[in-house]
């Protein structure tokens, strides 16, 4: 489904972490240090389509779309379409001039789009990621970067429930979470980006950390019958975009076993639990 693919693109984060993992954020020996906090990005979900481009047809804007009709398409980009490469520079614009101070950029792949298989090769595939790669270089000449293989970087693509999508999204040694997005519609009409911080995750969820065990207990929350907490998360799902998209029982379901259930085998058994005990 182009929409739910488009709304995971250009996915940008700041993390604030506390040391661990043997980070080299304090010095060693000698009194202890007050607790160093850092920071870092967070890019994922680049999905550049090369063959955005305006025209009257509205199926032909965007090889993504599968035939379907870009709804609104600007220099920015459409909701049924992956991203232009407007749309990713004017992401990576905004990493360097928000004035956040980060140490390093964890980068989670996922470059190619969502086309059909026959429209891709390993050739196409490789170019991307090459594309992608050169232009993170050449904008952060400085920043140390951490790249890693989304299922999409591969021809043919390696077909994964969304359970890979949130396990990517785990750094356990993180304390807080900044997501931040771009209103498509506005900067289509204004001609101009103005990415937003869309939520903190402690905040927005009322939760101390996002040690796994505060994490643990907000998927508990999320689970309860009509958990506010949980419309709430399913909102940020399509980052904002159409807060009266309901999801229903079944739907919710595949949500909580994605996000409780991070291996392939644990999500089809977390999937029939909830099948069995709700007779979905
Ligand atoms: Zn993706």
């Amino acid at each position: 489904m182009a929409l739910l693919d488009v709304l995971f693109c250009c996915l940008l984060a700041v993390w604030h972490c506390q040391p661990g993992l043997g980070l080299p954020l304090a010095p060693a020996g000698g009194q202890s240090p007050a607790p160093a906090v850092g920071q870092f990005w967070h890019v994922t979900d680049l999905h550049l389509d090369p063959t955005y481009h305006i025209t009257d047809d509205h199926t032909k804007v965007c090889a993504s779309s599968k035939g379907t009709n870009a709804s609104n398409p600007g220099p920015f980009g459409d909701v049924m379409c992956d991203s232009p490469y407007y749309l990713i520079l004017s992401a990576f614009d905004f990493i360097k001039n928000s004035g956040q101070e980060a140490s390093f950029m964890i980068w989670t792949g996922d470059s190619p789009p969502h086309v059909p298989v026959h429209e891709l090769s390993t050739d196409i595939v490789i170019n991307v990621i090459a594309n992608m790669t050169t232009t993170i270089r050449s904008l952060f000449p400085n920043l140390q970067v951490f790249p890693a293989l989304g299922n999409h970087d591969y021809w043919p693509q390696v077909n994964l429930t969304s359970t890979s999508r949130s396990a990517k999204r785990n750094f356990p040694i993180s304390s807080d979470m900044l997501q931040y997005y771009l209103n498509l519609t506005d900067a289509n009409l204004k001609g101009e980006s103005n990415w937003k911080l869309e939520y903190i995750l402690t905040q927005t969820y009322d939760i101390e950390d996002l040690q796994p065990k505060s994490l643990y207990g907000l998927a508990k929350q999320f689970a309860i019958l009509d958990s506010k907490k949980f419309i709430k998360y399913y909102n940020y799902f399509f980052v904002s975009y159409d807060s009266s998209v309901i999801c229903n029982e079944k739907c919710k379901v595949f949500q909580i076993c994605a996000i409780t259930s991070l291996d392939h085998n644990s999500y089809v058994d977390c999937l029939k639990q909830y099948y069995m005990k709700h007779h979905l």
